[in-house]
């Protein structure tokens, strides 16, 4: 590939082909140089790319897929986790989902807040809530309950896809690393590859059985 000294020439505003000579030691471009380096880039191959350059660094898919989960996430009604799952064919994004409770059901955060202003009568107590929520009691009544009613990001991604149509191609990103009913349900739809972003603290287990089915595992951060 041909170094940064190499580009003598860029295109300005006005589209003429201007000497950069006198830059050629330099790698800080203005806004307006780099895209003209975009557009000389397209036509001229001898050109080093922009990415080479530093310059507009295009995001790989599985960042971008991996990122786009954080905001799926942010749709999850879950009081104890909000987390994604989607699946993607190449560029394409097929499918998606997130952890929630089933369609027109009760949603999780309600259901709690309902148990709590049951129970505790008088002007409501955010803080009083939250603490009450969080509690240990709570928390393991919350696991029961979850069980019964939600369904997990990547089951809920699973639904939208046809299980005779997954190659070896097709990747299931999750923004935590699956539990191990999620993980039977991505061996069982034979998908091969699975990015996750954080790693559930419960599924160690989980990756050890997808891996051990060869199923690609990959933590990216
Ligand atoms: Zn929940
Ligand atoms: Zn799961």
């Amino acid at each position: 590939m041909a170094g940064i000294n190499s580009i003598l020439k860029y295109v300005d505003i006005s589209n003429n082909l201007v000497d950069m000579t006198d830059l050629k030691n330099t790698n800080v471009f203005t806004a307006h140089e780099a895209n003209s380096l975009i557009r000389l880039n397209q036509d001229s191959p001898d050109i080093p790319s922009t990415d080479a350059l530093f310059i507009n660094v295009r995001a790989e898919w599985h960042d971008v897929f991996i990122n786009t989960l954080e905001s799926i996430a942010k749709r999850s009604r879950c009081v104890k986790i909000q987390t994604a799952a989607l699946i993607a064919l190449d560029s394409q994004i097929l499918a998606i989902g997130y952890n929630g409770t089933f369609s027109k059901h009760t949603e999780c955060c309600d259901y709690w807040l309902n148990v709590y202003n049951k129970q505790h009568t008088g002007i409501f107590d955010k803080q009083q809530f939250i603490d009450w929520l969080y509690s240990d009691k709570i928390r393991s009544a919350h696991r029961e309950w979850s069980t019964a009613n939600e369904i997990h990001a990547e089951a809920n991604a699973l639904t939208w896809i046809n299980k005779r149509d997954i190659t070896d191609k097709h990747i299931m990103y999750t923004l935590y690393s699956p539990c191990s009913a999620c993980a039977k349900a991505i061996m069982s739809y034979g998908i091969k590859t699975v990015y996750y972003k954080h790693i559930y603290t419960r599924g160690h287990d989980a990756l050890t059985l997808l891996k051990k089915s060869g199923v690609t595992c990959i933590h990216r951060m």
